[in-house]
């Protein structure tokens, strides 16, 4: 008989109870904006006082509730930050979206996959590791607001206000039905480009100096021009994206600004500051060829890349415990897009993506989650906190 086979048989008994908890987290909307999370917050607090688990909530904002549950003690900490905000509901649905279904094995209604099944998973993986075993470290189970609007309100105040401190994240909120662990995100830098020209009569534009064609001369340079970078395993090329362009006020005039913004995707070993000074030769490149143009770069957003060894202790212990209950070792990824996992590692907390759930299936009408998944998901969870942690 394995260490876990009392815990996995306590998993399969509470189907009935994840359901509810899926059902009532579903039924409580969070839409963000407005979010209100704390309507979800009750019931997951609901469901630790239950199991006798303690919580506590955190507010940046009335109703914007962070949630976090703590099993077991001692020094080391792991955390599983779920989030409890969901996207609107959109158009589409074939059930109504704020009224959970069980239908095949499968709950549709928005959150469902994204982010509230593993929500409720987390939740059970909790009380399983509180029922069954003493764990040498604390398991922290967050239920998170404001994650599908950059986290000021939910991870990242948790992080800066010292509310929660842990050593590793295991992040609820990928895909890949547990097949799947990611350990590398691309870093990101959004950043402004102001072109400077000079303002003249538009039946006279050798009197001016016209920042939109100046511009438009900058963003083909940057077009033309391959981004610097180290080729990465599990990642793709770095990218930009030219999101957003304006300039002008009338045909007959020459106009003297222009601006666009831009989205830069990068790779482990270079830092959004590589990038900056890359596109700072572009632009000392473009005003040298064209007297009077001037340029300036505003960042919006600079994040760095990360990755996470993959043979660090948290992705070996994630591969063992899903090959064990999936029957599968999962496969190493990395993400153009970005999780809290950034947010996470910029406080020193080691994290990786894992997950239930379908690729495909988040922000969509008709999402959904298989419960057995869920259970199973559950079932790794503790086996990923008794080993990362320890018992007794
Ligand atoms: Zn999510």
């Amino acid at each position: 008989m394995s260490d876990f086979t009392a815990a996995d048989r306590w998993i399969a008994d509470r189907r009935g109870e994840l359901t509810d908890l899926l059902f009532e987290l579903i039924a409580a909307p969070t839409e963000n904006p407005p979010g209100r999370e704390r309507r979800a917050a009750d019931r997951l607090a609901g469901f630790f006082d239950r199991h006798g688990i303690p919580w506590e909530t955190f507010e940046a904002e009335p109703d914007r509730t962070n949630l976090v549950a703590c099993v077991g003690a001692g020094r080391r900490a792991l955390l599983l930050p779920a989030h409890l905000d969901v996207v609107p509901a959109g158009e589409g649905w074939d059930t109504p979206p704020w009224q959970p279904v069980l239908r095949d094995g499968r709950v549709y209604g928005r959150g469902a996959k994204d982010n509230k099944g593993p929500a409720a998973a987390c939740a059970l993986a909790a009380a399983c590791a509180h029922r069954c075993f003493r764990l040498k470290g604390r398991l922290l189970v967050a239920g998170v607001a404001d994650e599908e609007r950059g986290s000021a309100l939910g991870l990242e105040y948790l992080l800066r206000e010292k509310k929660l401190q842990a050593d590793f994240a295991v992040v609820p909120d990928t895909s890949g039905n547990m097949k799947k662990i990611f350990i590398a995100e691309k870093g990101l830098v959004f950043v402004e480009i102001v072109s400077h020209g000079r303002q003249a009569h538009g039946s006279r534009p050798e009197l001016g100096c016209n920042a939109i064609w100046n511009l438009v001369e900058l963003l083909s340079r940057i077009r033309a021009a391959a981004i610097p970078h180290v080729p990465h395993p599990l990642l793709t090329p770095p990218s930009h994206n030219l999101g957003m362009i304006s300039g002008g006020s009338a045909p007959n005039l020459v106009p003297a600004r222009a601006a666009a913004v831009m989205d830069f995707r990068i790779l482990p070993g270079h830092t959004p500051e590589d990038l900056l000074d890359w596109l700072r030769g572009l632009v000392r490149a473009a005003e040298r060829e064209h007297p009077g143009a001037r340029f300036e770069l505003h960042p919006q957003a600079l994040q760095a890349p990360i990755e996470i060894p993959e043979e660090h202790d948290l992705v070996r212990v994630i591969g063992d415990a899903a090959a064990e209950v999936v029957g599968q070792r999962p496969t190493l990824h990395g993400s153009a897009g970005s999780t809290v996992a950034k947010q996470l590692l910029a406080h020193g907390i080691i994290a990786v993506g894992f997950n239930a759930g379908d690729e495909g299936m988040d922000h969509m009408a008709n999402e959904s989650v298989d419960l057995q998944e869920l259970l199973d998901y559950a079932r790794i969870v503790v086996r990923i906190a008794v080993r990362l942690l320890g018992r007794e």
